[in-house]
């Protein structure tokens, strides 16, 4: 198939329900040729044409593109340490079936086999329809798919046996794809250099350029928690001192509140939280949690804006406890990290907005890597 076809099957993906005018636009191509190719598309069952939802303007009626019925589906996988998920997912990222379940920290078999039996159910359903599948992974995955989980205890996993026959197999770290579907499908969409930072326990996340993210020469980039933001005093579990992520997150509020280290600290951090956003919603004096809160908001905000300075990044988006810091002390945030930006960037500081698509972020960050890699195939 040709370049065009691809150009244009990748337009309607983008933005499905596109109308065929604005289409030939997009690919600078006159409307007979246009409409010649949705033919051949359409013959192909790739496309199918709509009538657009009335407009209230008057005029000839426009025609308007979406997935085919009967046309190719990428499977997207997300596993967590604690869950697993498998989508069908068509042209246009919408999302078909989903069938998912929990594995509460079994070994890597254990996931492998249900995550398997999720995509042959999948397959009986859809025939051959899917053809693509992407995988998004708790840890470290390599340019050749194999997945380093630590905190799961998976070791030197080989992602491709999840579906050793696929057609097309694209896998990745979770949050790096999580950093993808939000530049091209959430709050980073448009940026020229999105950086995305994801706070759970720890901090991660991405520098996604036009669309692309920084995966690295191993597939570790992004391990902006390890970066010394944080207190030269306390020792992080990499071996570390002074680690930024340690001291955003739950294990930073206990030690400011003086309480022993949580053994969940992603529930830990969101109830502080939480106990803050009631008190700041009421009047003075504030329990203690408003002030630890405050001040890891504050270490965020001053990490933000050294990034920014390094990255030249047009855009912040934060997911996790990001999301619930940036809503509860936004001007705590901001005020260090202004403080912390070059004077070249203070003008217009590139914005800091929570991340669009939550927990969803690598499942959907999966299937977009999957169709990246299958459009061009298919003729
Ligand atoms: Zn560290």
């Amino acid at each position: 198939m040709t370049t065009r076809s691809t150009e244009l099957l990748r337009v309607v993906h983008r933005s499905p329900g596109v109308t065929r005018a604005d289409a030939a636009r997009l690919l600078g191509i006159g409307t007979g040729a246009a409409t010649e190719l949705v033919t051949k598309l359409s013959r192909a069952e790739l496309l199918m044409q709509g009538p657009a939802a009335p407009s209230g303007s008057r005029g000839r009626p426009t025609t308007v593109l979406l997935p085919h019925p009967a046309g190719p589906l990428a499977l997207a996988v997300a596993i967590t340490h604690e869950t697993w998920r498998v989508e069908a997912v068509e042209l246009g990222g919408a999302r078909l079936a989903a069938l998912g379940g929990g594995h509460a920290g079994a070994a890597w078999a254990e996931v492998r086999d249900a995550v398997r039996a999720a995509i042959e159910e999948l397959r009986l359903r859809y025939g051959s329809r899917p053809r693509a599948i992407g995988v998004a992974a708790p840890g470290t995955v390599s340019r050749d798919r194999r997945l380093d989980a630590t905190t799961a205890g998976w070791l030197d996993v080989d992602l491709t046996t999840l579906c050793p026959d696929a057609e097309v197999f694209v896998a990745g770290n979770d949050a790096t794809l999580a950093a993808t579907a939000e530049s091209r499908r959430g709050a980073a969409t448009g940026a020229a250099v999105a950086l995305y930072l994801q706070i759970e326990a720890g901090l991660g996340g991405a520098v996604v350029e036009d669309g692309r993210p920084v995966i690295g020469a191993r597939g570790a980039a992004g391990e902006f928690g390890h970066m010394p933001f944080g207190d030269p005093a306390i020792r992080c579990p990499c071996g570390a001192r002074g680690c930024w992520g340690i001291a955003v997150d739950g294990h930073a509020l206990a030690r400011s509140l003086g309480e022993p280290v949580p053994v969940d600290p992603i529930t830990y951090a969101r109830r502080v939280i939480t106990t803050a956003a009631r008190a700041l919603a009421a009047a003075p004096p504030y329990p203690p949690e408003v002030d630890a809160v405050r001040a890891v908001a504050a270490t965020l905000g001053r990490g933000i804006a050294g990034l920014v300075n390094g990255l030249d990044a047009d855009l912040v988006a934060l997911g996790g406890l990001g999301a619930d810091l940036l809503a509860t002390v936004p001007a705590e945030i901001d005020a260090a990290y202004r403080d912390g930006l070059m004077s070249i960037h203070r003008d217009t500081p590139p914005p800091i907005v929570p991340a669009a698509l939550g927990d969803d972020g690598p499942i959907a960050g999966a299937a977009e890597e999957a169709w990246t890699a299958l459009l061009p195939r298919l003729a």
